[in-house]
């Protein structure tokens, strides 16, 4: 509870207008986040925009806010204090309140695992004690008030993680509190990237353990080399905890970890303790369940009611919690954080629980690794590589983790490196893992990993027990769905399966119809658009090379798939094995996959292509007859269709007509001949479009499936609608003055003042830069145009007409906003190009959403 009236004392805070509630029950300091009868706190936002979330943060319903200006928004009922510093506030206030409820406060910090102990540490106090356990979910000091807030007069003790971010953060927090307890149980010297060296974060914890009183408590972890020198200072009462090693006042041994718990033996003093176990993993947190037994032996909790309570503690979300995944595998989530310590800990475990089937490890950037950050994602590659059958990283810094996996013996076919969550999911979803396999995830706070960890959960449902991630005072609100790119492409498949089915009922029953996902399914993401296909009235899947094939099998699609291009002799019996059929368009070519594929199971399907004209692959029409009497000797082949493409479907259609009939008169002859097949086919989205008579028994339609016609003077179908938006947001948002130029070769110049917004997407990206460029984007609905030369990451556009221009704001480079749209046809008039490849050169790296 915070009172209004404690909270203008402690801060020295002034009203503004008249006051609505006097009692709010927490703070909250992400507006997305906020509650009625929060206290909303305006904490320094970036890019301007504390106004915004004070308006957001009332429209939610919060009952009072801390700002530093007068909100322009109406505050009808909403107590609004005014202060100098909306942080220093909150301090002031958390200070002011533990000197008025003076609860005894157990203080644990450190580098790691610092939850786990405040959440035994409570669990064991609660036995005998009223107990608070402040927040877990935040980081840095702000979570001293924030985990004050919570407190309530007649709690005995406040359990309280301590996080120091720069040198100075431990004094300022002694100054607020001082802890009857403190317990530090690892230090990471590869720790944050404000302190100069390990001994000046060392220092901190040496303010913090000399801060205890003589009839208080300090425990420290032996086993840690940079922990044993603060024994020397410790003024209070000290228990030391270790593992395996004799001379501390608590050591467990024995140790048995598992999947599902931990074993171990303890020692206390000359008693022991045997057959003991926690249900949490992994070594670090049974140093978290021995500093709780230390503290509660403290406040006269016998040992053994200690090591019973023990047993029902719950893993927190995040922090090696095992969880149900799809396909009955297990998923290890220890997404909450990841430094050294932590990672290899959990690396460590892994390979001590010699688990018998498959491990997945998928590994974000860790967090706080600062210079070291190249050496110390090299480091876990090496113990990567001892436990993972296949590994997965997300983020550059991660990247050297697979490198060095590789570098330390893993098969370099089985490390990924994504650089998306999305990628990272699909790569991991095509690996397929089975029955009992364990996937382990871990990252960083800014690798969000917790969003693959919900992709691959069994039940939506248990995705309440993986991290919830709170903005803290450096972050600023982040929703899950964004992503590590700068900018991404939205598929609204929904759109897509319409346009199926339109197409579907446009060619009829008897027709089958093909659906054309080459090119990433022209930009869309092959996999999310393969799968809508086929649940919305697709009978066959078209791609171009084989390896795009295997793309959609290691998805799990298994759908007929026709290869159009040229399968590589050296991949045909892959072409077997994965059910694929191949296009064939020459006798040798036809007789040499027959020899490859003689000793296997199933025959190699195929389909022959005639070139009827357009002059591209196939063999020709007067060839065909003479190619199709050797084909019949070829037993380990099965002809399952004949086909040809159009040239001219969209403009010509008397050359169209001539091809078609040169077509039928070949497939006639073939089944003259004796031969029986199963699909005749020639129409792409054009031929489908413009006439039944080229519909023969199957049409094949590409760029009509995605909402865009064949050609600037074709009609689609009425309701078939484009379903792709490349987005982005802006980055900065500035005024040149007259005169000043913007990107390479100073090619544009302002001639008055002009606002000009940066965006995070250039020739790289497939925003074309030459001969002629992209014109314009979208931002809040209005056309901003390209300004200055395309970078290869960046570009310029000018905002000078559109007001109200943030940092932040959204853009649309291809696609709808508000009441406009840019088209693909539009961006091929700028280029001087077709929709086609407006589509499909936006970069496959680029996350597809669907
Ligand atoms: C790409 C392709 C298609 C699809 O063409 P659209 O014009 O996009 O419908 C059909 N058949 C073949 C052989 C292709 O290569």
């Amino acid at each position: 509870m915070i009172s209004l009236y404690d909270f203008l004392n402690a801060a020295n805070g002034q009203l503004f207008g008249e006051p609505g509630a006097q009692l709010f029950t927490n703070f909250s300091v992400d507006p997305y986040l906020a509650e009625e009868s929060d206290l909303f706190v305006a904490l320094h936002a970036e890019r301007g925009k504390t106004q915004d979330y004070i308006a957001e943060a009332i429209r939610r319903g919060v009952a009072g806010v801390v700002c530093t200006y007068p909100p322009d928004c109406d505050t009808d009922g909403v107590s609004v204090i005014m202060v100098r510093d909306t942080f220093d506030a909150m301090m002031a206030w958390a200070r002011f309140v533990i000197r008025k409820y003076q609860p005894n406060v157990v203080a644990i910090a450190g580098s790691s695992s610092k939850s786990t102990t405040a959440q035994a540490t409570a669990h064991l106090l609660s036995q005998n004690h009223q107990v608070h356990r402040g927040n877990i979910g935040i980081s840095g000091r702000i979570n001293v008030p924030l985990s004050v807030a919570g407190m309530r007069p007649d709690d005995e003790f406040l359990v309280i993680k301590l996080d120091v971010e720069k040198p100075g953060d431990m004094a300022a927090i002694m100054d607020i509190l001082t802890p009857q307890v403190a317990i530090i149980s690892h230090i990471d010297c590869h720790h944050p990237s404000a302190f100069s060296d390990c001994d000046q974060y060392i220092d901190e914890m040496y303010k913090l353990v000399e801060a205890v009183p003589e009839d208080g408590l300090v425990v420290l972890n032996m086993d840690d080399t940079n922990i044993v020198p603060l024994a020397d200072v410790v003024r209070a009462n000290l228990r030391t905890i270790a593992m395996e090693a004799f001379g501390t006042d608590l050591m467990a041994y024995n140790i048995l970890p598992d999947i599902a718990r931990t074993g171990f033996d303890l020692r206390y003093g000359s008693d022991r303790f045997v057959a003991r176990w926690i249900p949490l993993l992994g070594r670090l947190h049974l140093y978290s369940t021995l500093s709780a037994l230390a503290v509660a032996l403290y406040v006269g909790i016998p040992i053994d009611d200690g090591l019973r309570a023990l047993t029902k503690l719950k893993p927190l979300p995040g922090r090696l919690s095992p969880l149900r995944a799809k396909d009955g595998a297990i998923v290890i989530d220890d997404t909450y954080s990841a430094n050294m310590i932590s990672t290899q800990s959990a690396l460590k475990w892994l390979k001590d629980i010699k688990y018998e089937h498959q491990v997945m490890v998928i590994l974000g950037d860790m967090d706080d690794v600062a210079e070291n950050g190249h050496a110390a994602h090299r480091a876990v590659g090496k113990e990567a590589a001892d436990v993972a059958d296949v590994l997965i990283t997300l983020g550059g810094e991660a990247a050297q983790t697979a490198r060095s996996a590789i570098d330390h013996g893993t098969d370099s076919s089985h490390v990924f490196t994504a650089h998306s969550w999305e990628e990272a999911i699909s790569f991991s979803q095509r690996y397929g893992l089975g029955e009992n396999d364990l996937i382990y995830v871990k990252g960083g706070r800014v690798s969000r990993m917790e969003t693959i960890v919900r992709a691959l959960l069994a039940d939506k449902a248990d995705e309440v027990y993986t991290v919830r991630f709170v903005a803290d005072e450096s972050d600023e609100a982040v929703s899950p769905s964004q992503s590590l790119y700068p900018s991404w492409v939205e598929v609204n498949t929904d759109t897509i399966a319409n346009n199926i089915q339109i197409l579907k009922s446009l060619v009829g029953e008897k027709v089958a119809l093909c659906s054309v996902v080459k090119a990433n399914a022209y930009g869309h993401g092959a996999v999310a658009i393969a799968r809508v296909a086929m649940s919305n009235g697709a009978d066959y899947l078209a791609v171009a090379s084989i390896a795009e094939a295997l793309e959609l099998r290691d998805a799990g699609i298994d759908s007929p798939i026709l290869v159009l291009s040229h399968t590589p002799l050296h991949a045909i019996r892959q072409a077997v094995r994965s059910n694929l059929t191949v296009t064939v368009f020459d006798l040798e070519q036809a007789r040499a996959y027959d020899r490859a594929v003689r000793d296997m199971n199933a025959p190699l399907k195929y389909h022959v292509k005639i070139d009827t004209g357009m002059g591209r692959l196939g063999v020709l029409v007067d060839d065909a007859l003479h190619m199709f009497r050797y084909l019949d000797a070829l037993s380990h082949l099965e002809l399952e269709g004949i086909y040809t493409h159009f040239s001219v479907a969209d403009e010509d259609l008397s050359f169209t007509r001539e091809q078609a009939y040169a077509f039928k008169r070949v497939v006639q002859a073939v089944r003259a001949s004796g031969f029986a097949f199963k699909f005749a086919h020639a129409a792409n989205s054009a031929g489908t479009l413009q006439s039944s008579d080229f519909h023969f028994g199957m049409v094949r339609t590409g760029i009509a499936m995605y909402g865009v016609t064949p050609s600037p003077g074709m009609d689609l179908p009425e309701g078939i609608r484009p379903a792709l938006t490349w987005k982005t947001t802006v980055l900065q948002v500035k005024t040149l003055p007259p005169g000043h130029a913007v990107g390479y070769g100073n090619s544009y110049r302002t001639t008055e003042a002009e606002k000009i917004a940066i965006l995070p997407v250039g020739y790289a990206d497939g925003l074309r830069r030459s001969p002629r460029s992209w014109q314009s984007v979208l931002i809040r609905g209005q056309r901003a145009p390209l300004v200055g030369r395309v970078s290869m990451e960046k570009c310029a556009v000018s905002v000078q007409e559109i007001p109200g221009v943030m940092a932040g704001d959204e853009v649309v480079l291809l696609g709808r906003q508000g009441d406009d749209a840019i088209t693909a046809d539009e961006v091929a008039r700028w280029l001087g190009t077709i929709n086609y490849e407006v589509l499909t050169s936006i970069v496959r790296h680029i996350p597809r959403k669907a």
